[in-house]
């Protein structure tokens, strides 16, 4: 009866990563832009020799450009392959209380796979009814708190002012401010560290800096916080991050210029995107990222959802209690986007 002992977990579900070339792919909130030319160089001419060696552990050169770019000390940034290595292990290494932790109804839905995973208690605090954050509902007891802000999959962003109230209203435990979406137009909780050292903030390279393949994500907290974090990761595997994401990750946050014009393109597009979708009679929360979640005020969204996708057209559908009327849909190139409307114009016109 080995089974019995068997810690057995519900597995989140990513989104499909097809392997033809010719789908337009707006399905889980990549860059539809390559990485910076610098990085494309360095990949080109990586010395592969190297490769026999273990990777530096304490990724210098990644957590030095990263404290650096964001102007904090290097004890202050810990680095992970992606953000949801970096959570996960936040998971393990924060929220400990035996309390129950507090996150929105509707979030990223890793969060609660992990609290499964770890059994930690959880209880979810319902969205308003226009999908913002219910302040209130987080000055109940709890363990810990994450957020993610801008939310997934709503895109809705919620000012400083309302993120800062719930840090201030829960300074016995930790505040985790999951900021996947902050590059495309929203205010980083940041400036809010030297105030409370009760926040973590938590940023990945895989939407807005064109690299999720290479697998990198950050924490960006105090040196005790950090210190914390780096004990448990050093408790479970010390060479998560593999020497090309070291590399090539480096040379991307020096590549400020290049960062700054793709994300720029993609909010410009993203607002000619929110026309087109209301001229076609959708509705959504006003996003602050590279997504829209997006519901017709006729067709229900799982009609939508196939016949985007016989036409090679791949975004997002939950059939979930809340938001199985939505599709989240990546903003890609201009041109997939005007593909996208047209498609979308040709089912619904
Ligand atoms: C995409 C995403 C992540 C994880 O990204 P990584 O690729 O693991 O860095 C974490 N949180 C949210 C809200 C996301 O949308």
């Amino acid at each position: 009866m080995w089974e019995d002992n068997v810690r057995k977990v519900v597995p989140y579900v990513a989104g499909e990563q097809p392997q033809r070339r010719d789908i337009i792919k707006l399905n889980t909130n990549e860059c539809p832009y390559p990485p910076a030319p610098e990085v494309s160089k360095l990949m080109e001419n990586m010395d592969s020799s190297l490769f026999r060696l273990y990777p530096d552990q304490n990724a210098t050169s990644l957590v030095d450009v990263l404290a650096e770019y964001y102007k904090v000390k290097p004890e202050q940034v810990f680095v992970g392959v992606g953000s949801d290595d970096v959570l996960c292990l936040s998971f393990l290494t924060f929220f400990n209380s035996g309390k129950p932790i507090l996150f929105p109804n509707v979030t990223y839905s890793f969060y609660d796979v992990w609290a499964d995973l770890y059994r930690i208690p959880y209880k979810t605090v319902p969205l308003k009814s226009d999908w913002s954050l219910d302040v209130d509902g987080f000055k109940q007891e709890n363990g810990g708190i994450i957020i993610a802000n801008p939310n997934a999959p709503t895109g809705l962003y919620a000012p400083l002012s309302v993120i800062e109230e719930i840090i201030q209203a829960n300074r016995d435990v930790l505040v985790i401010v999951d900021e996947a979406y902050i590059d495309f137009g929203a205010e980083s909780a940041l400036p809010l560290l030297e105030k409370y050292d009760n926040l973590m903030i938590v940023q990945t390279f895989s939407k807005s800096r064109a690299m999720a393949g290479m697998r990198i994500g950050f924490a960006i907290g105090s040196e005790a916080q950090i210190k914390y974090l780096r004990d448990v990761k050093f408790s479970f595997n010390s060479y998560t991050m593999n020497l090309p994401s070291l590399v090539l990750g480096t040379a991307a946050v020096r590549n400020d210029k290049y960062f700054k014009e793709i994300t720029g393109k993609i909010i410009e597009t993203r607002e000619w995107t929110k026309k087109e979708l209301t001229r076609l009679g959708f509705s959504f929360p006003d996003s602050m990222t590279n997504f829209i979640f997006a519901e017709h005020e006729k067709v229900p969204a799982k009609d939508i959802f196939g016949y985007l996708r016989a036409n090679n057209i791949f975004v997002r559908y939950w059939d979930k209690p809340l938001i199985n009327n939505h599709l989240r849909i990546t903003i890609g190139t201009d041109d997939q986007m005007k593909v996208l409307i047209s498609t979308l114009e040709a089912y619904l016109g």
